[in-house]
């Protein structure tokens, strides 16, 4: 057992249990992320390969806002505050 890292980009979970032969460790809160990102993405593009979007998940730095992960209701009522 040694330091089982995150891989995703700017993630410093270091007690990770999943690991991909591909991607490295990834923790559980990314590994959710992930998922939220792929489905959303797939909506949108239907056919875009899914360990493009993996690769381009983890290089996406966590802290980053993750668009499909907005909640788009609250995100347009604060752009639009009633004056
Ligand atoms: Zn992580």
């Amino acid at each position: 057992m040694g330091i089982m890292e995150c891989s995703r980009n700017g993630c410093d979970q270091i007690l990770c249990e999943c690991y991909s032969f591909e991607y490295g460790y990834i923790c559980n809160e990314c590994k959710e992320e992930l998922k939220q990102f792929i489905k959303t993405s797939l909506m949108d593009l239907p056919h875009a390969n899914i360990d493009d979007l993996i690769e381009e998940f983890m290089d996406m730095r966590k802290d980053e806002e993750v668009t499909c992960c907005v909640d788009v209701d609250e995100y347009i009522d604060r752009e639009f505050d009633n004056k």
